[in-house]
């Protein structure tokens, strides 16, 4: 199949066209010189969470190591298959990447461990409302806890950008934010549409982007050997072929250059699929492809690999001991800290002190905390440091 390269490829009818947003919670003059993705774009890549994102662990914990990769690096990586693909596909670029830049905003400090103590620690203290998401919390910094403007909370992105954010949602937290936000982000998790094929696509490059990232990252730390990956499924046909058009490459580069190969072959993948499906359900625009199977997807024949190497990640990299052993060091902080800010709320900046909600004030500021910031609290109001 040909495929556009180069220059920019024209949006398709199908594409989130600027003009065509469902706007902004709060009305705003136009921009003089961008529309308006590129201005949720910009307004992302300023605000202060995107900073934090350096210093919070995607695997990794940041201190382990200068090298492995972050929420921040994962996130530009994320971009950048998106805006390749968006661009292939003629869908819209800057959504894309405004949308790969935030996906990961609301991230806990220590990655999936982070998440699921602090979601422990909601559900204990706030059996009713509790429950703590991720992808919500990523909205919920761009809608309300970026203080950047005289007028409002938050960023006022578009629909498109907190649409493609809002990536998972429980029916519960869907309700409920349905009832404050009518007809809004939420809805599709009640009436089971689709986001824009935009969103569909940042989902898919997240997940390429982590698989390979994470092989690379295995074999840096020295957890994951060589030798393991020739079993860990796709990525061995791409090792073979690069070794058997590179007799004689071995080490760091034959480890680049295959997984270079298996990044190319997943875009490549993606692309000739959604071209397919969109070939076959043709939709007249974006509203149209929301209401019809997901349209940017994978080949059939590639999810059986996938699931395998997800499957190997899981069994020798993300329970690994070593990496156990510091989920569980990091649950400890995470528990730690919002026991200590629940018992005494002074201990937090007065803004959060101050809130009414106290839970939700204690696991937003937890939530916001990078890596280093929350073992420095933990020493400072436990006197133990635990790592
Ligand atoms: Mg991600």
């Amino acid at each position: 199949m040909q495929r556009l390269s180069g220059c920019a490829a024209v949006l398709q009818p199908y594409a989130s066209h600027p003009g065509r947003s469902r706007g902004r919670r709060h009305p705003e003059p136009p921009a003089p010189t961008r529309d308006d993705f590129q201005r949720d774009r910009d307004r992302i890549v300023h605000c202060t969470a995107f900073r934090r994102l350096v210093y919070k662990t995607q695997v990794f914990l940041n201190h382990e190591g200068d090298l492995f990769r972050t929420r921040l690096t994962h996130s530009l990586e994320v971009a950048q298959l998106g805006r390749s693909i968006a661009r292939s596909l003629g869908l819209n670029e800057d959504l894309v990447e405004a949308i790969a830049l935030a996906h990961d905003l609301g991230h806990t400090p220590f990655g999936h461990a982070g998440q699921d103590a602090l979601d422990e620690c909601t559900r204990r203290a706030d059996p009713a409302g509790g429950g703590f998401e991720h992808n919500l919390q990523s909205l919920r910094v761009v809608d309300e806890l970026e203080e950047r403007y005289p007028s409002f909370d938050g960023l006022n992105l578009t629909f498109e950008t907190r649409e493609g954010i809002l990536k998972h949602c429980s029916r519960r937290h869907a309700e409920r934010l349905a009832a404050t936000e009518p007809g809004g982000v939420a809805r599709r998790f009640l009436d089971g549409t689709r986001p824009s094929l935009e969103a569909q696509l940042c989902n898919l490059a997240d997940e390429i982007a982590y698989n390979a990232h994470d092989i690379d990252d295995g074999v840096r730390s020295g957890l994951l050997t060589p030798e393991q990956l020739d079993a860990a499924p796709m990525f061995a046909q791409h090792a073979a072929a690069a070794r058997r058009d590179h007799p004689g490459l071995a080490g760091r580069r034959l480890l680049f250059e295959s997984v270079r190969r298996m990044l190319s072959a997943q875009v490549y993948d993606v692309t000739d699929a959604t071209r397919a499906a969109l070939a076959e359900h043709r939709p007249a625009d974006a509203d149209e492809a929301r209401r019809m199977p997901a349209l940017v997807r994978f080949a059939d024949a590639s999810r059986q690999p996938q699931r395998a190497l997800k499957r190997f990640l899981q069994e020798n990299l993300y329970r690994h001991p070593q990496v156990v052993d510091t989920t569980e060091r990091a649950k400890t902080v995470v528990r730690d800290l919002f026991a200590a800010y629940l018992d005494r709320p002074g201990d937090m900046p007065a803004a959060f002190a101050a809130k009414a909600d106290r839970v939700q004030a204690v696991t937003d500021y937890v939530a916001g905390m990078t890596d280093r910031f929350a073992l420095k609290e933990h020493q400072r109001l436990t006197g133990r440091a635990l790592f």
